[in-house]
């Protein structure tokens, strides 16, 4: 009787994601930025915890926080929260916000940050967040999905307000945003901007009159095409 399963794995071509990856030249730089025994220790600890948390969402929340004594940064922040409505069950999102917020918040403390890494790390995160890349678009083959239309056009990978034309030039489609004088912001075709690599994403803020049918709705004057109104009551 013949093994069949082990002859065939037996003259299998090495696949990459097998690849011994001591073989690979590392240069300095990434020796020397190599993880310590115990620093990949404990972030196989934080990614355990995080995998239960995320399966046990609720449950681990509640007994990872109880008799937890609320840090002073909580209680404000709750306070905050409930004050602008986020805890209001008839509110945005029937009240879930609050409570998710303050998720966060809670975890942001228990990292203990000190006053610089914590600016740091809010910066980061919200870039993170909003799907922002931290360091600029090089505009490398890599960086670009599949043709998205059968003009080749391509999304890019790491930014998805970045597309690249089959003819090889690319362009921002939240290059300019406008912005009418409440505060209501649009894109159209004309926020298209043309962008050459190294790109860090960047938005222009462009003030522009009232659309076409805005009355106030104070005085119920008709606000179309204008940059301003006295009254304040634009809506
Ligand atoms: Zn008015």
């Amino acid at each position: 009787m013949t093994n069949t399963s082990a002859q065939k794995g037996k003259n299998n071509p090495m696949r990459p994601d097998q690849m011994d990856i001591s073989q690979i030249d590392l240069p300095e730089s990434a020796l020397a930025q190599r993880p310590t025994l115990l620093q990949r220790l404990r972030w196989s600890l934080s990614e355990i915890q995080w995998r239960l948390i995320n399966r046990y969402r609720m449950t681990c929340s509640w007994l990872m926080w109880l008799g937890h004594k609320p840090s002073p940064m909580e209680v404000w922040a709750e306070k905050e929260l409930r004050l602008a409505g986020w805890y209001d069950e008839d509110g945005f999102y029937g009240g879930m916000m609050g409570p998710a917020l303050l998720r966060m918040i809670r975890e942001f403390g228990a990292e203990g940050h000190s006053g610089m890494s914590a600016g740091i790390s809010v910066g980061v995160f919200s870039r993170l967040a909003r799907y922002e890349p931290l360091m600029p678009l090089e505009g490398d083959e890599s960086e670009w999905s599949d043709p998205v239309n059968p003009d080749g056009m391509q999304q890019n990978t790491r930014c998805g307000r970045v597309f690249r034309r089959a003819d090889g030039t690319a362009y921002d489609i939240e290059g300019k945003v406008f912005r009418e004088p409440n505060g209501v912001s649009f894109t159209s075709g004309d926020s298209f901007v043309d962008v050459k690599f190294p790109y860090d994403p960047q938005t222009e803020y462009v003030d522009v009159p009232y659309g076409d049918g805005v009355t106030c709705e104070h005085c119920g004057d008709d606000l179309s095409g204008l940059m301003g109104h006295e009254c304040g009551g634009a809506s």
